[in-house]
């Protein structure tokens, strides 16, 4: 056991921390998981009876353990946000030389509009295949070069050209850049002045099988209030599936395969398909108010300085549509986060001093629905972001047993990896990068908002490289759960199968990293050439040093 923090070349201050470290528990993670993944909070979506009854179960947490509430006396930061439900089925047809097709929802495409409107329906808008839909100047890439896209619709491929050819020449490789991400496409076919757009699904490309898109992007649609698609061109984002794209390829004459492959390289120009959409359904608009949950502890001599906690309490609610199990209960997604707050805030509370930084615990809501919650934290923070020394997130912790290694997701984007790689030393571990960087797992939790905000954040998680079975099978066994679980009613609590052993050993690490920055005067930083550097850069610029 490791007693104390060794972390010199941090110049933290070296102190027992064995209390902190004892009281991470087990025996809370089950409780608490327990409770958050029970049927009776019906999967915890925003707006809902199960926020209600999440939060206010965190914030008596909160307060059992000893936190402050963050918000001037108030543990709740309301996050105001817009509920758009479109009426099923959604009318959505193409028509070509050949004649006319219905789409069929759920199983060839699944659509929204961003629009705060109660209706949407058009007629024929001309279909242009954009490739990846993207425009980087950076990487001298441009899909839309030369072509005006008003009141047409663009259907584009998930992902980026580097993922595609495997070139490590071509954006960032292998690695999703943020413009393979549907968000970026959505967006950039907005900023374009499109009609409407639609992304090709591809389980490789995308990161996870067409059962997550058909159960993330139907039903009701949460957004915030402030974002700006809702006041775009766009009336209508959608995706469809690899089977529905080649048959809108056959239909328009060309090879899918071809057509594909040539939008991997650069020279591509985008292709006219002949085609024309139309789309018709109604749609209700409501307005509603979320909250993120947030407790602190102040530090005891830089106490306007922040490490803040992420996890977010939000799941996918209930599906009313499916038959036997409805309720999204989110156990592992992201219950075991949660816990992991809670066992955390306790830990700092246990020690016999105070830390000399303050610490924000911050339980987000709508990460499902876009990282909402923090995102609107990042534009509404409760404590100035320059003062905000790092985020630490936590998503989806380890149920299979201790491993050797934890995971960065973005690993090498910032000086924090510095204040990891001494803490699992201590315990024998090692840290290893993104072994899928591909599945653009950077994008897909709450730290990528503090990184578009410019804050150093971390996303760590758990490894794969298994004491028990090893990493090949460590890997399988992680891999099975993501493919048969991830984002289903079945992500559900199951004492009798899950191993908190690991997620301990886990959690231990992410409190020893947190306290080490607690106890230091540094301000880690972005490493140079890195996208999220020069909006640090700017804001730390007034501050003395
Ligand atoms: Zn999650």
């Amino acid at each position: 056991m490791l007693i104390l923090s060794a972390l010199t070349a941090c110049n933290v201050k070296e102190k027992d921390i064995s209390a902190g470290l004892k009281s991470i528990s087990a025996d809370d993670l089950k409780q608490n998981i327990s409770v958050l993944a029970s049927d009776d909070f019906k999967g915890r979506f925003p707006g809902t009876d199960g926020e209600k009854k999440t939060i206010d179960y965190i914030a008596a947490q909160f307060a059992k353990v000893g936190l402050k509430p963050a918000n001037n006396g108030s543990w709740f930061q309301e996050v105001p946000l817009v509920r758009i439900t479109p009426s099923s089925p959604i009318k959505f047809s193409v028509t070509g030389a050949k004649g006319r097709a219905e789409l069929k929802e759920y199983d060839d495409f699944v659509g929204s509009t961003p629009l705060l409107t109660g209706k949407i329906n058009f007629d024929n808008s001309d279909i242009v295949f954009v490739g990846y839909g993207i425009n980087a100047p950076e990487y001298r890439w441009n899909d839309y070069s030369g072509l005006d896209v008003r009141g047409k619709t663009v259907v584009m491929l998930v992902n980026d050209p580097g993922y595609a050819t495997g070139d490590t020449t071509l954006f960032n490789g292998k690695a999703m850049t943020y413009y393979g991400r549907w968000t970026y496409k959505y967006e950039e076919a907005a900023r374009q002045g499109a009609r409407a757009a639609v992304i090709i699904h591809e389980t490789g490309a995308a990161g996870y099988p067409w059962e997550v898109v058909r159960n993330s992007f139907t039903g009701p649609q949460l957004d915030l209030e402030q974002n700006e698609l809702s006041n775009s061109s766009l009336e209508f984002k959608a995706w469809i599936t690899t089977d529905e794209a080649r048959k809108l390829f056959e239909a328009a004459g060309l090879n899918y395969d071809n057509t594909v492959r040539i939008a991997s390289h650069r020279g591509f120009i985008p292709v006219d398909m002949h085609l024309k959409a139309s789309v018709e359904f109604s749609n209700s608009v409501a307005r509603l108010t979320s909250n993120n949950v947030a407790g602190v502890l102040p530090g005891k001599t830089r106490p306007d300085e922040y490490i803040i906690y992420t996890a977010h309490w939000d799941h996918l609610g209930v599906n009313d549509a499916l038959k036997g199990d409805s309720i999204f209960n989110g156990a592992v997604d992201n219950a075991t986060g949660v816990a992991a707050l809670i066992s955390i805030a306790k830990a700092f509370k246990s020690l016999p001093f105070t830390q000399e930084r303050s610490i924000l615990f911050l339980s987000v809501t709508g990460e499902e629905q876009g990282l909402l919650g923090s995102e609107y934290y990042v534009s509404h923070p409760l404590y100035p972001l320059n003062k905000t020394v790092a985020d630490i997130n936590m998503d989806a912790l380890d149920i299979f047993g201790p491993t050797r290694d934890m995971t960065i997701i973005g690993y090498g984007y910032s000086s924090l990896d510095n204040f990891v790689v001494p803490v699992l030393n201590g315990y024998g571990r090692y840290l290893i990068p993104d072994p899928e960087p591909e599945k653009g797992g950077y994008f897909r939790s709450d730290h990528f908002s503090f990184a578009k905000a410019g804050v150093p954040s971390l996303d760590l998680s758990g490894g794969i490289d298994d004491y028990e079975v090893g990493k090949e099978l460590g890997r399988q066994e992680r891999d099975q759960w993501t493919m048969q679980h991830y984002h289903k009613p079945s992500d559900e609590y199951d004492p009798a199968k899950w191993d908190f052993e690991g997620m301990v050993s886990d959690i231990k690490v992410y409190f020893q990293v947190g306290y080490d920055l607690s106890m230091t005067d540094q301000f880690p930083d972005w490493v140079d050439g890195n996208p999220y550097k020069p909006l640090r850069d700017k804001m730390m610029e007034n501050l003395p040093k």
